[in-house]
């Protein structure tokens, strides 16, 4: 095999949500993996933690402050990227967020901030990378998905919908894309440790004891697990791989 298939020097990523969490696993993993990363999330402070990290590891990054349900801020953010770097090789589509309530509790405007946080930014932010992709005659999508993509929860009907829907956005990217040679992939990630799933833990009763005796590995995921499946589909391994969702999660989706 050669190991430069991973190598991601001379790219330029932008991670959404990269200043925490999975996003900040995912960015570490390009970073390592030579990638310029640029770090695209709300909270400035943060990000510019995520950044000095980052530069350690030796990636050129950069922050840029978005809200990935606004279609002009995205606009922006790509924008930014490109006057800086002069390209934009990868767009992974990480930032998210839940309301966690049933269905019969949820109110319209939870519902749309959720399935804009989550969905309709991954459209926003592929479309906005797009003619960038094209034009360099190559590029790599990366949305993520949750175990909400294939199951069903009685707390998050909005938050299931919209990572169903993103599985399903990125096959069309995918299938539409293809002759420009743009991959676009989903990422199903199982219970992982970060701030949202520590909220999710305050709010659900006996939810980490249920994770941890239903995930056949036996423990909650750490944000890094996630960085070899970010370098794998960000880089020339992946380059015949498109319309996936490749799950990441201890074998959580394959036990009963
Ligand atoms: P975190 O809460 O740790 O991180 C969420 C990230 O999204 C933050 O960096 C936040 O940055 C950013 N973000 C949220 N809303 C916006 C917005 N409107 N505009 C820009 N950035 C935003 O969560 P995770 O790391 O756990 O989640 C990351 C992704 O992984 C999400 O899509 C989540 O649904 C998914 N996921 C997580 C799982 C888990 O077990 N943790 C399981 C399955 C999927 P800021 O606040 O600075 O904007």
């Amino acid at each position: 095999m050669n190991p430069m298939m991973f190598d991601l020097k001379s790219k330029v990523a932008i991670v959404t949500g990269g200043n925490g969490g999975i996003g900040l696993g995912m960015a570490r993993g390009l970073a390592r993996a030579g990638a310029t990363v640029v770090v695209a999330a709300r909270d400035a402070g943060k990000s510019s933690e995520a950044v000095r990290e980052l530069r350690t590891l030796g990636s050129d990054a950069f922050a840029v402050e978005v809200d990935v349900s606004d279609e002009a801020s995205v606009a922006a953010m790509v924008a930014t990227t490109v006057e800086r770097y002069g390209r934009l090789d990868i767009l992974i589509n990480n930032a998210g967020m839940s309301i966690r309530k049933p269905v019969q509790e949820l109110a319209l405007d939870e519902w749309h901030k959720v399935i804009d946080t989550n969905m309709t930014s991954a459209f926003l932010g592929a479309r906005a990378a797009y003619p960038h992709m094209k034009k360099a005659g190559a590029g790599k999508v990366i949305n993520i998905g949750s175990m909400l993509s294939i199951f069903g929860a009685s707390f998050a009907p909005a938050y299931g919908a919209s990572k169903g829907g993103v599985v399903q956005l990125t096959k069309s990217l995918a299938v539409g894309w293809a002759p420009d040679n743009i991959q676009v992939n989903a990422v199903l990630p199982g219970w992982i440790d970060t701030a949202l799933t520590q909220d999710a833990r305050k709010q659900l009763e006996g939810l980490h004891e249920r994770v941890v005796t239903r995930t056949p590995a036996g423990k909650w995921g750490q944000p890094d697990d996630l960085a070899g499946v970010a370098v794998f589909l960000s880089s020339a391994a992946s380059d015949f791989i498109t319309g996936v969702a490749i799950a990441v999660d201890g074998g959580y989706s394959s036990a009963i």
